[in-house]
């Protein structure tokens, strides 16, 4: 059984974590193997987006190694030697230590070994916890904290345990249902740490100008094998078709460029290649080898919904040229007016501000305090690439702190 043990205010010279997902998960388990550690999380449970994760893909990290494993974060420079010290090789061999095998998918995904649930993964977590006496207090809702104490709430009552060391793993603010609400910034800007306001990331685009008799016809449609392109970003995959726009695994990683573009500006495009195994020059040679060139179903073996979609955001003039029709397939260009909500977003940026994390991921101003997962200002793609940094900062400030320790005694 977990336990629910409440603390009185009397000194506790021990580590303090504050949140149970899978940054403060990974930093108690590499502390409780020397060290008295408590973990405070607001909700009955731990780890609700971990959990949330594992409805959909549950990627627990991408086999993707050196430097196609670092290039995939934002900043880079910042993550790189975090990631360096625990790259997704190391997660891999961690879970096999907790239990879980994995293994790679198609796509480099790194997944849970098949009939492997969440839950078990999760609870193997859990249990390493328990097996090394980390002490979980559940309903302790972080308020505030100072240089010396952390104050939470607990069955109504304020409450302020004060510390030694402690680590703050609350998250970023999507899907503020598993408990990540991001409401932690102004404590943080109370005690002069800068913070940046959260925004979506890895989420879905919103298109306006997609017509009504277009959505009612396709929304939920997929748009199978394109790649789609922001700035100099380029994703291979698949999209939806929404209501608002579109969604799916080829947009989410786009997502990050179309939101720089709309700090400049208010609205900005993506383009679409329909036909990417196809070079324009292939497809204009189909053109003259026909005595249809207007046939572009057959010819270019084109589905409904792509059709339609060149429609909606072409001329007829356009269109109906298949010189131009071409340039269409090859890139279409989709007008965006903004990102969706925080709320249905796979994660967000900002939080605390970098410039006020040492590279040990301790605060500069406080520095017996400690920063792990997607609380801090990073940034990177679905994928299995989010959970991977969480468990890499985690794993970072947990050999940070028990080297500072080793040199204190
Ligand atoms: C739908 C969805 C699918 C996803 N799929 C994947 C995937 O397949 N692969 C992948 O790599 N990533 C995925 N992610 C992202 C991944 O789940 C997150 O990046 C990761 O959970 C963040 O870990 P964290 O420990 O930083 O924070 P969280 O997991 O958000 O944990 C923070 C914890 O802090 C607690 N907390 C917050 N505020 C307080 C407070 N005031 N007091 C006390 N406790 C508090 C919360 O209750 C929570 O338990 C997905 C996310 C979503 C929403």
């Amino acid at each position: 059984m977990l336990q629910n043990k409440t603390h009185s205010t009397s000194s506790l010279k021990k580590i303090l974590i504050i949140g149970g997902g899978p940054a403060g998960m990974m930093a108690a388990i590499e502390l409780s193997k020397t060290h008295e550690v408590h973990v405070f999380e607001k909700g009955k449970t731990l780890g609700r987006k971990f959990l949330v994760a594992g409805k959909g893909g549950f990627n627990l990290s991408n086999s993707a190694t050196e430097k196609s494993l670092f290039e995939k974060y934002s900043p880079q420079n910042f993550l790189e030697p975090i990631l360096k010290k625990f790259d997704s090789t190391a997660t891999v061999k961690w879970l096999k230590y907790l239990g879980i095998p994995t293994y790679v998918g198609s796509s480099g995904r790194i997944f849970p070994e098949k009939g492997i649930k969440p839950i078990e993964v999760l609870n193997a977590l859990k249990n390493k916890m328990l097996a090394q006496k980390v002490q979980l207090h559940f309903e302790h809702e972080f308020i505030d904290f100072n240089k010396e104490q952390i104050h939470f709430i607990h069955q109504q009552k304020k409450m302020s345990i004060p510390f030694e060391t402690c680590i703050f793993a609350l998250g970023g603010a999507s899907w503020s249902v598993t408990g990540s609400k991001g409401d932690w910034l102004t404590s943080f800007e109370k005690n002069a740490i800068q913070t940046i306001p959260f925004e979506a990331s890895n989420c879905g685009i919103i298109c306006t100008s997609l017509q009504k008799e277009f959505l009612e016809q396709f929304e939920g449609f997929p748009l199978k094998n394109i790649t789609i392109t922001c700035n100099n970003k380029l994703v291979k995959g698949e999209a939806l078709i929404s209501t608002y726009g579109l969604e799916g695994n080829a947009i989410y990683p786009i997502s990050a460029e179309v939101r720089k573009n709309l700090h400049k500006n208010s609205s900005t495009s993506v383009f679409i290649d329909l036909k990417p195994f196809n070079s324009a020059e292939e497809l204009q040679q189909k053109i003259t080898a026909t005595t249809k060139p207007k046939n572009y179903k057959y010819l270019f073996n084109l589905n409904k919904v792509q059709l339609a979609l060149i429609k909606n955001f072409s001329s007829k003039e356009h269109y109906m040229n298949p010189t131009s029709f071409v340039e269409l397939l090859k890139k279409l260009e989709i007008p965006i007016s903004g990102l969706r909500p925080m709320e249905e977003a796979i994660s967000t940026v900002g939080g605390i501000a970098l410039e006020e994390l040492n590279l040990d991921l301790s605060l500069k101003k406080i520095p017996n305090i400690y920063i792990a997962g997607e609380m801090f200002d990073w940034d990177t793609q679905t994928g299995g690439y989010l959970l991977q940094a969480c468990f890499a900062t985690g794993y970072h400030v947990a050999q940070n702190i028990l080297a500072r320790s080793t040199k204190n005694f």
